[in-house]
This record gives C-alpha cells, structure tokens and sequence, in this order.
C-alpha cells in the first residue's frame, strides 16, 4: 500500500486545475496585483455564503485575529491597543497564533479548559470566572472584555451559551474560525454568530490557497471600516493616517486561487465527513480509543481521536513505519509555552487541556482519500491497538516478576 499522508494538494489541485489555471492566467493578464477585482469578488462571495454584511480579505489568519482585535480596542475603548488589565477568555487548546493575536493586540489571554468530550472551550468554567469574579471587580483592576471561543478541528463551540454569557457581561465575541470554514451551528454559519469571525486561508486549512491568506466576517459596520483602515496603514487615505496599522491586504492572486476553490468547498466539506464516517465506523469499539463527535455541521478540519494509556506517541509511531502519517494538535497547552508564562491569567489548574495535549492524534483526512484508504489506515491501527494489549499484559507480568 502506497503511503498516505494527512493530506495531499496536489491532488486537490489535480481535481480542480481548470478553475484554479484559469484563475491565475486572468490575474497574469490584469497585472492588478494589490486590491484587484478578484479581492473584493472574494469577500462578496463569502459575506452572501456566511450571511453577514461584510467580509475583509486579510494577509494571514493570525493577522484577521489581530486586526479584528484592534479594532475592537479601538470602538469599545477608544484606544489604539487594550492593555494589560483588558482580559480576553480563551481555550489554550489551540494554535498559538490564537493567544498570540490577543498578546499583540496589547490584552491578557485568560485560559479557561476545555470540554474533554469536544475539545473545545467549556462555557461553564467562563460563566464560573465571570461570576466568582464579578463581584470582587471593585477590588480588582483587571477585566473581561471579550471572548475569542475557538471552532476547533472544525466542530462549533456552544455558541448560544458563550453568547449568553457575553451579553449579560457586555462582552464582545470573535469566533477563531480558522480550522471550520463551512461549519454551521444551529443553522447559521460559523463566523455570522459572533461580533466577528476570524478565518484563515492557510494552504492546509478546509478552504486554502497557494500562499497565506485569511479574512474578518462581521455584520458590524464601524468594525469593518476601522479593519478596512488598519489593513492599510491605519487610514483611509494611506498618506494621511489616523491609526497605527499594517500592511497587511490579502494578495489578489490568493483571493483568485481561494475564489476557484471555493466553488469545492461544500463538496469538499461533505467529503470530510464522509471520511470521518467511515473511520468512525471502523474504529468503533476499539479499546483504548475515544473517537470525535459525530454531525453533520462538524467539518473535521482534522478527525482526531484520543489514545489512551499512554499509548499515543507509540501508535503515531508505529503507523510512521507502515507508511501512515497522523499529526498531534496540538502537543503544548498555549499556557505551558514560554510566550505566555508571565503574560497570561489562568483560572484554575486547566486539567482537561493537559491531559488533550497527551492523548490526542489526527488521522490523515485528505477529502481524496478513497475508501479503501481509510479503511486500511484503521485496519493497521486495530492491528496495533490489539497486539498493543498482550504486550501491555506481558509488561504487567514482567514488573510483577521484577519486584
Ligand atoms: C491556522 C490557525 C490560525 C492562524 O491562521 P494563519 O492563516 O496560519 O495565520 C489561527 N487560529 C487557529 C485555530 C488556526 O488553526
């Protein structure tokens, strides 16, 4: 059997050459390279496929968090940046660039854990920070001011509980979007439900181009004019600026590559989880192994299945050697990273993250992959998890020897 990584774009970009050559010859012959007409089809596309008001093509993900943070500081405070005492509550089961974007926005990542069953952030540990901590807010000078609740692995969080929780705390709400482009809860887009959504165009992400690229959803309009500003030099006239801004434009040729993938994105969603389907399907019952959350508006950014027992680092390893790649988001809590030692607030002991960042492994979930692919990747896996078994017995037996 040939080797199977976690994902191959060169078959994506086999599959969808037509649209995806034709899309770079046009931008080879407008030579409209910053702001062309494709940016803006791009965003128009996306407000009308998510339902919000606008959408803003941005360089990276991780910048559509910073500016959409900015912005934020900027209307609710009056401020360019917020400051140390601004608390922003967030998972640190994540990517870096989540906590990160908070830190250079000039806030503090306050990490609450996270639901074990679904990985992403426990709105019960938000609403127990925000009501043990409400009352001592005369005696305290740090506040919270806003959530960014991560999709991850491209399952919602609760959205109608963490948007209960902002309005009663007058908080505001920036869905990370970035591993769930398409994911819907309770009928409506992920990224429509908040104040803003932050999504990424990384090569690997559900919908990504040939480069970096990301953009900011929001039904806001003074949001989305301040973002637009700060995307070009903190002004609307870039010789004349009223902020401290970026250069920081999505590239044309991005939005025409991310714009004829687009036309996928639905089929390619629906073929995620027909992936995790089948590996669902097969895994199931396995020993040792807790698989995701199973539904129709997950769309497994990556399918990642907990090990337990210690025995996570061995069956990554072991699946290397028969060819089959797997990956672990994320291997450190963002709490644990040197980055965020003396810049961040923890509520308690975030137990549930640590022990996620132990036992979990993403499986290969190329879109492309065939059936039989899959269904060989979990045959050696049940092959391993069971020989697994009478060798753990065989341990017991020998340290039972030992002492
Ligand atoms: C990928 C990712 C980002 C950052 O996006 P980039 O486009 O790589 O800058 C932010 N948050 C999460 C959860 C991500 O997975």
């Amino acid at each position: 059997m040939k080797k199977i990584p976690m994902l191959d774009l060169r078959l994506e970009y086999e599959y969808m050459k037509e649209d995806i050559d034709s899309a770079i010859r046009t931008c080879l012959e407008h030579q409209k390279w910053i702001l062309g007409p494709e940016v803006k089809e791009l965003e128009d596309k996306i407000a009308e496929y998510l339902n919000v008001k606008h959408c803003i093509g941005i360089c990276s993900g991780t910048d559509a968090l910073v500016l959409s943070l900015r912005a934020l500081a900027i209307k609710i405070k009056g401020e360019e940046y917020w400051d140390r005492d601004d608390l922003i509550i967030t998972t640190p089961f994540t990517f870096t660039a989540t906590g990160d974007a908070i830190l250079r926005a000039g806030a503090t990542p306050l990490f609450v854990d996270i639901d074990p069953n679904t990985y992403n952030i426990d709105p019960a540990r938000i609403k127990e920070y925000l009501t043990q901590n409400s009352q001592l807010r005369t005696h305290n000078s740090t506040h919270v001011v806003g959530v960014v609740p991560v999709h991850l692995y491209g399952l919602s969080c609760p959205m109608d509980k963490i948007m209960a929780i902002a309005r009663k705390y007058n908080l505001f709400v920036l869905e990370d979007v970035a591993q769930a482009f398409g994911g819907i809860y309770k009928g409506r887009k992920l990224g429509s439900i908040g104040t803003a959504g932050a999504f990424s165009f990384f090569p690997a992400k559900n919908l990504g181009g040939f480069g970096d690229g990301g953009m900011v959803s929001t039904d806001d309009d003074e949001l989305a004019e301040l973002i637009r500003m700060l995307l070009k030099h903190g002004g609307k006239d870039k010789y004349n600026v009223e902020y401290i801004g970026y250069n920081a434009r999505l590239d044309t040729l991005q939005a025409a590559i991310v714009l004829a993938k687009f036309k996928y994105i639905d089929e390619f969603n629906e073929r995620r989880r027909k992936v995790a389907e089948i590996y669902s399907k097969e895994l199931a019952g396995i020993d040792g192994l807790v698989l995701p959350i199973i539904s129709a508006f997950h769309v497994y950014h990556q399918y990642t299945i907990r090990v337990l027992r210690n025995k996570r680092d061995e069956l990554k390893e072991r699946l290397q050697r028969k060819g089959i790649s797997s990956a672990i988001y994320y291997p450190l809590p963002l709490h644990k990273m040197k980055v965020f030692h003396e810049k961040c607030k923890l509520v308690s002991h975030l137990i549930e993250a640590e022990k996620a960042v132990r036992e979990v492994l993403s499986l290969p979930v190329e879109p492309l992959l065939t059936e039989k692919e899959i269904t060989h990747v979990c045959e050696i896996i049940k092959e391993i998890m069971t020989n697994d078994k009478a060798q753990i017995l065989n341990k017991v037996q020998m340290t039972k020897l030992k002492w």
